[in-house]
């Protein structure tokens, strides 16, 4: 199974052979561009196009006992697959693409809130970060500082390390809310800023090339979740007054 999101977030369509039917009715493919649930950002949904022009609904795509297995997991009675047969994928761009918005806003706000993150979780309108910290910090501020990391329209790209690499400078990933994943060989780094100088930090979501895509968001909500605990709400759009 190759993960093509892991290289290009922005591929919306492929072509797949279906491998296998699971006993559920879950479908594997020899490649997908459909993300699988992971890290606080949901599986994609959409469609498989058949050879005479049927749909298959996918309401979601998660992993199996590894990361290597990727499901799709189609909608109540849709018709199932043969195995080896050729399919087009094609994602829900739409969600996806406002999922990649606020799964990158999220990276820019642990650049503003340098504190340890304790969950995450994104959905198409509203991500929420928790963070360990007691301090009370302002929403407008936060917002503001956000918005002067979009508007600088920082690049937003990949890089594989190996773990070798990453024992010699720890100071490669600058987040230090992340403990990267260790037994895996190499990390996968999303940086910001030309030569990650906004941030650095492992992380397997999909993210946009650049940080002005992200656009306007503003910070909805700021609650205390416990003496320790605040958790921040993302939103698109200015604002309210
Ligand atoms: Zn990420």
């Amino acid at each position: 199974m190759k993960a093509l999101f892991a290289d290009d977030a922005y591929l919306s369509t492929c072509e797949a052979t279906v491998t296998g039917i699971r006993e559920d009715g879950g479908i594997e493919l020899d490649q997908t561009c459909f993300y699988a649930t992971s890290g606080g950002q949901p599986g994609d949904t959409g469609f498989f196009e058949r050879a005479d022009g049927t749909r298959i609904r996918i309401e979601g795509t998660i992993n199996g006992a590894t990361k290597a297995e990727i499901i799709h997991l189609p909608a109540a009675d849709q018709p199932a697959p043969d195995i080896g047969e050729t399919v087009t994928l094609h994602i829900d761009w739409d969600r996806r693409y406002k999922l990649m918005r606020l799964h990158t806003a999220c990276h820019l706000l642990s650049v503003v809130c340098p504190y340890p993150i304790t969950g995450a979780s994104i959905a198409e309108d509203d991500a929420r970060v928790d963070f360990d910290m007691s301090e009370t910090i302002d929403k407008a501020e936060v917002t503001e500082k956000l918005m002067a990391l979009v508007e600088a329209n920082h690049p937003v790209y990949i890089e594989w390390i190996s773990e070798e690499e990453f024992e010699a400078n720890p100071d490669i990933v600058k987040s230090k809310n992340v403990r990267p994943p260790r037994g895996l060989g190499r990390m996968r780094l999303v940086c910001i800023g030309d030569q990650a100088t906004v941030d650095s930090q492992p992380c397997g979501g999909t993210h946009v090339s650049e940080t002005a895509e992200v656009g306007q968001i503003h910070i909805g909500k700021i609650e205390k979740k416990g003496r320790e605990n605040r958790r921040f709400r993302i939103r698109f759009g200015e604002m309210p007054a």
